[in-house]
This record gives structure tokens, C-alpha cells and sequence, in this order.
């Protein structure tokens, strides 16, 4: 079970989750429990070593007063005056040595990946260590383990690799014994340490994949991973109300959505736990009674073309036009290297034969990309485009799909398509502004009559009933 930072982020959170925990248990299960930094810990913490960096000491350390701060109080919150005294002393002891860092980054005046991955540890140190004991009042059998003494890994970093021969093993020593002997062991995500015992991180948002390796290791039955919201919906309900939960969707399709703009979770990062078949469950802490969406390696059977709508704003079309282009080579990587070398991802791309449109991320480098791509064509960029994107495995030699499509959205100006390169995904180009109109037109096209065994249709069901209820009174 892992639990990412909003549902640790204060004492009524953590209370939540021990109750989700205990429910497990008394189900039968015997969980392993992996946590997140408390929500914007880790951010902070990053701030803060930057300022040091920059050497802003007072603006460093006034940081760190602020976390020690909220940790002391969510810990005397939750905590009996019998084991508090105890855990806050743990707790303060961390900060004197978080402090002590900074002092010395801001000293030194210069901050390195290997101590930004230090200072950003004490956010999964500091919540696992107060969760577990919080736990272990409630009933819960807990005990703390650093992750850092089984997360092995490379030295890269910022995104170190884990060393899964290794984490297996440790796992198998330490905190698979606990386990059986009926305890619930805490840990924190995303940190581990090298073959040194240095400090490092898998990664911004790594949790989750520690959560992965972790139940990958130790084979278990399901990995859950708990957020604030009800797992995988069809489109974004603030854009369309009657969007709908998806109840089972492939590790593929999810990937699809994550990359486009979906943000439950990265799925690389569960990459892990869907190699040895194990099902990942997204959930949601602050309503626990929801099923959430299941994440399995293959796509059960559904009758509708598509699982998600998702959509990704901001974005800039850059059209390049050359008819020097025309049956000539090495165009193509003239073009990127441009992008290359301006450290500029691209999001999507559709050539002609003497044309190119790419579209990437609205970014401050645009006017220098763009007077480096006019020394080999002509060039015009264009902003404030949306990038709409429908995933879905049954695409797949499906007749007649892209003109369901293009017809739900007849009344749009569509400006680049992309299709087949991944086989479950297709996706367009429009405005920002019909980005929202867009959507509900789909979604009003393809989810009319949803497949029951895909979608949550019970909900829709009875939010209707309540409206229609409410008309009528
Ligand atoms: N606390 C880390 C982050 O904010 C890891 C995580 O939350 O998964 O990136
Ligand atoms: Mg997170």
C-alpha cells in the first residue's frame, strides 16, 4: 500500500490511512506500506537547498523552521504524551542535521546533485518515522524501516536506478520476516542509497516506484497506490461533469494517458509490478469505499473504441516549411538537432513532403529556436494550442474510428493530426479555446452507452437520479 503526500499531509490524513490500513488487515492481508513526504515537503525542502546553494542561509534555515514546525505538530497531534516526547526528539534531531547541511551548502555556496538528493530525503525520512509510530499506537503491530538500508541503487543522482537483484534480496532479509511475523512494516518512497551508503532519489514522484519494487520483490497479490482522487476517469470531470471512473484499464493504455496529461501516476514507474503480472490498484484516501481503477498487463475485452480523453494545454505549434526539402535527406535531423540542442522536448510532429509541424511546450527559448530552425526553412509558430488525445486498445483494426471522430468534432478547426504511432492513441491539435467544447463532444459521442464491466455506470446512474430528483421538487 503506498500513500502519496496529500493522503499523509496532516494529522486527519495520516488518522485516515491507519484506519485503511487496519481494514486490510482485518481483511487478511498482510500489508507493506510505503509513504510519501508529507504534500509539499518535498518542495520545500528542495527550495531550500537551492537557497543555500545560492547562499541565502536565514532564507534556507527559515525554511527548514517552517517543516520542523508542521512535523512537531502533526506528531504531538497524533501521538500520546507517552511516545511523543520520544518521536519528537527523532524529529528534531533530523532537522539539527538538515540545518547542518544547509549551513554548510550555503557556506560553500554551491549545491550538487548528490547533496540536493540528501536534503531531499528527509521528507520520506521524516513521515515514515512519525506514520509508523502513529501506527503503532493505533493497533497496527508497526515498525520502521529506512528505506535507504534495502532501496539499492546506481549513483545517478536525481533519478537513480535500482539495483533489483539486490533490493530483492534485502527485502527477502529484512522486511519479509516482519512481515509474516504479522507486523505492518513502514518505509519511506522514493529514497534509497548506494553501494557507499549514499543518499539518493529515484525521482520526482518515486514513491510509487518504490512501491512497485517493493511489491515486486516480495511478490505481492496487489499494489495499491492511494491518492486523493477516484483512480482513472474517462475525461476530466471539471471539463465534463458526467465523466465517468474507468474500473479496469491495460498498463499500455495507462501509460498513453500518464504521458498526455493524465496525472494519477507516472506508469513507468510501475513497470516493475506489471512485469510479474501483479495488479496495481489507484485509490483514493479520502474515499476509501471506491474501487478505483485497476491497471492489469492486458486489456480485458471492452465495447467501446476508448477508455480515456485526455488533454494537454499550453502547447505551440511550430510550422516548418522548406520546398528545398523536397526529395532530399537529412532534413529531418537538421530539424531536431535544433530542438536537441536546445534541450526542447517535442511533443508531436506531422510532415509533408515539404513541410514539418511539430508542437512542444510553450517555452521561453521559442524565438531563438525558432531563428535557429530560419537558417534552414521558412518558419512560424503559433501558442495557446491543446493537444487532445484518445487512447483506447480497441483502435486496432477497428473500421471507421477516425470518422466517428472527426465528426463529433465537425464544428472544430482541427490543425494537426497523428495517428498509428502508437497503435492505441490518437490524438489532434486545436485551439486552447475549443480544447473544453472538444472534449464534452467526444466524450457525449463515445461514452453515451458505456460498457458496464469498463466504466463506473452505477455512479453516473445515480448523480442523475439526484438531479433528476431535484428538478422535479
Ligand atoms: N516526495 C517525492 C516527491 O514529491 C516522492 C513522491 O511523492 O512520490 O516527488
Ligand atoms: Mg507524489
Amino acid at each position: 500500500m503506498k500513500f502519496g503526500g496529500t493522503s499523509v499531509e496532516d494529522a486527519g490524513a495520516i488518522e485516515r490511512i491507519a484506519q485503511i490500513v487496519t481494514t486490510r488487515r482485518t481483511q487478511g492481508m498482510q500489508p507493506i506500506v510505503v509513504v510519501s513526504a508529507m504534500a509539499k515537503v518535498t518542495d520545500m525542502l528542495l527550495t531550500s537547498g537551492n537557497a543555500a546553494g545560492r547562499g541565502d542561509r536565514n532564507g534556507a534555515l527559515a525554511i527548514s523552521a517552517r517543516l520542523r514546525n508542521r512535523h512537531l505538530e502533526v506528531a504531538s497531534r497524533l501521538l500520546s504524551p507517552a511516545t511523543c516526547p520520544a518521536i519528537c526528539k527523532v524529529v528534531d534531531a533530523e532537522f539539527d542535521s538538515l540545518d547542518e547541511v544547509l549551513r554548510g551548502l550555503a557556506a560553500v555556496g554551491e549545491l550538487t546533485a548528490r547533496t540536493t538528493d540528501l536534503v531531499a530525503s528527509f521528507g520520506e525520512r521524516l513521515s515514515s518515522r512519525i506514520i509508523a509510530e502513529a501506527f503503532a499506537e493505533r493497533g497496527l503491530n508497526a515498525v520502521h524501516i529506512d528505506a535507504r538500508t534495502c532501496i539499492a541503487t546506481d549513483a545517478q543522482h536525481g533519478r537513480a536506478v535500482p539495483q533489483d537483484d539486490l533490493i530483492a534480496e534485502r527485502l527477502a532479509a529484512s522486511v519479509l520476516p516482519l512481515s509474516q511475523a504479522g507486523k505492518t512494516v513502514v518505509m519511506g518512497g522514493f529514497i534509497g542509497s548506494t553501494a557507499a551508503g549514499v543518499t539518493t532519489t529515484l525521482g520526482r514522484g518515486g514513491s510509487d516506484f518504490t512501491a512497485a519494487l517493493v511489491g515486486g520483490a516480495l511478490d505481492a497479490d496487489a499494489i495499491e497506490i492511494w491518492t486523493d482522487v477516484d483512480g482513472i476517469m474517462t475525461t476530466d470531470p471539471r471539463v465534463c461533469p458526467d465523466a465517468l471512473r474507468v474500473k479496469t484499464i491495460s498498463f499500455e493504455e495507462a501509460a498513453e494517458l500518464a504521458y498526455f496529461g493524465a496525472k494519477v501516476l507516472h506508469p513507468a514507474t510501475i513497470l516493475p509490478a506489471v512485469r510479474k503480472n501483479i495488479p496495481v490498484l489507484v485509490l483514493n484516501s479520502r474515499n476509501p469505499e471506491n474501487d478505483g481503477t485497476r491497471i492489469i498487463s492486458i486489456a480485458p475485452h471492452c465495447r467501446s473504441p476508448f477508455k480515456s480523453i485526455a488533454a494537454k494545454r499550453k502547447l505551440t505549434i511550430i510550422d516548418v516549411v522548406a520546398s528545398r526539402m523536397l526529395m532530399s535527406h537529412g532534413y529531418l535531423k537538421a530539424i531536431f538537432d535544433v530542438f536537441d540542442r536546445h534541450k526542447c522536448p517535442v511533443d508531436m510532429v506531422s510532415t509533408s513532403e515539404v513541410s514539418v509541424s511539430l508542437t512542444v511546450d510553450s517555452n521561453e527559448k521559442l524565438p531563438e529556436i525558432a531563428a535557429d530552425l530560419g537558417d534552414l526553412a521558412d518558419v512560424k509558430y503559433e501558442g495557446r494550442k491543446a493537444l487532445i488525445c484518445l487512447v483506447g486498445q480497441n483502435i486496432r483494426g477497428q473500421n471507421g474510428i477516425a470518422a466517428q471522430v472527426f465528426n463529433a468534432i465537425r464544428h472544430i478547426n482541427v490543425r494537426m493530426i497523428s495517428q498509428g504511432a502508437s497503435e492505441i492513441n490518437m490524438s489532434f491539435m486545436i485551439d486552447e479555446d475549443d480544447a473544453n467544447e472538444a472534449i464534452r463532444s467526444l466524450h457525449a459521442a463515445f461514452f453515451a452507452d458505456p460498457d458496464p464491466d469498463i466504466f463506473d455506470v452505477e455512479a453516473r446512474t445515480i448523480a442523475q437520479t439526484v438531479l433528476e430528483a431535484g428538478s422535479r421538487s
